[in-house]
């Protein structure tokens, strides 16, 4: 990563810290660009009398915002980087500060692919619903990846990008539009600050006139959630190096498949163990209550468990036969392997106890 094109946009929270005369000030950044940490504390003590703790442990999002620990350190305020506003409230006066990348990649090279995608949503778009299925059909509907699509109403293409470049997606609207494609930015809901902003645990701008996807970005962390989520055709340009690329659809079925086998291995468990998020964005203690009831309604038992950070050495000891996650949905789909005992998401305990249906599709466990 290029770290010289990027703009940490320091120059406000040095204007909040001179205008309030903050004495302390903790700095939050997310690991990709914790490198550039001690560079900016030392711009922002020179620019300032203030003097800057970073906020060190790891941090992923803006679910993640340090809180009553800085506040016991007397910090008067906390610059979060990299990550927009969600509809939480940390308690701590916060400064969330933009960080975006100047890259601006030719489409030329994703053309191609969305032509595809978009043949694909056509295709998908005049085919009629389905009658009642099997149990069988249900499961080969649940696993199939290109299959499960919710009916559309239109073909467009929908246009994403992580927060670095979502200050290219009008620009790119506009690229698109003149390349002959209907381009819609979708909005998504209280969780997502910006037009076209996805997260990996919210895709809530999705709806049914989008027939297909472009995420302007890197890594496939969003995108696996946006396919996951959406079942639709998704390709990717990354402005860090001018890639297009594609999300494979044996890819998520291949994950679809490893969801499957998690249901069924549940399905006769009697004690789970269900994980609440500590941190302010990932923290659903009702989602959690009601999951321990419903386990309760099956003669299951249900023990709650808190914690900040979640990691198979801080509970795989537990005697439990299982585990559901309702802090970060990341947790359960990217890193399950890990962990020595089952970890579902709220929705796989739904299915596995029958409260949910296989025909549904696969739903992604999303933080609202
Ligand atoms: S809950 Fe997980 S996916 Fe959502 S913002 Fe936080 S770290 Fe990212």
């Amino acid at each position: 990563m290029d770290l010289d094109r990027h703009d940490f946009e320091l120059d406000e929270l040095i204007e909040r810290i001179k205008g309030h005369d903050h004495r302390l000030v903790a700095l939050q950044i997310p690991e990709g660009l914790k490198m550039q940490a001690l560079e900016m504390m030392d711009e922002i003590e020179d620019e300032t009398s203030a003097k800057v703790i970073l906020a060190a442990d790891p941090c992923y999002g803006a679910c993640d915002l340090v809180h009553d620990k800085m506040k016991l350190m007397g910090v008067e305020l906390v610059a979060h980087m990299g990550h927009s506003q969600m509809n939480i409230d940390s308690g701590m006066p916060t400064q969330f500060i933009n960080v975006t990348y100047d890259g601006d990649p030719a489409i030329d090279p994703v053309l191609p692919i969305l032509a595809q995608h978009r043949a694909v949503a056509e295709s998908r778009l005049a085919k009629t619903a389905e009658g009642d299925l099997s149990e069988e059909e249900a499961q080969e509907k649940f696993l199939d990846a290109v299959g499960r699509v919710a009916p559309l109403k239109g073909a467009k293409l929908g246009l994403v990008a992580s927060i670095q470049h979502l200050h290219l997606v009008f620009d790119y609207k506009k690229r698109f539009e003149d390349a002959g494609f209907e381009v819609e930015v979708p909005v998504g809901g209280a969780r997502l600050t910006f037009p076209g902003q996805v997260l990996g645990c919210n895709y809530s701008g999705d709806d049914d006139e989008i027939g297909h996807y472009l995420f302007l970005g890197s890594g496939d962390f969003h995108p696996i959630g946006l396919a996951l989520h959406t079942g639709k055709p998704l390709a990717m340009l990354d402005p860090y190096t001018g890639d297009a690329s594609e999300m494979g659809t044996e890819r998520i079925e291949r994950i679809l498949r490893q969801r499957f086998g998690l249901i069924m291995a549940i399905q006769e468990s009697q004690n789970f163990a269900i994980l609440i998020g500590e941190k302010p964005g990932q923290m659903r203690r009702s989602l959690a209550l009601k999951l321990k009831r419903s386990l309760a309604k099956h003669g299951k038992k249900g023990y709650l468990l808190a914690l900040e950070h979640v990691g198979p050495e801080l509970i795989d000891f537990y005697p439990v036969d299982a585990f559901v996650n309702t802090a970060c949905p990341r947790i359960a789909i990217d890193d399950s392997v890990r962990y020595a005992k089952p970890l579902v998401t709220p929705f796989e305990l739904e299915v596995a106890l029958g409260e949910k249906k296989w025909e549904t599709g696969y739903q992604f466990d999303e933080i609202p």
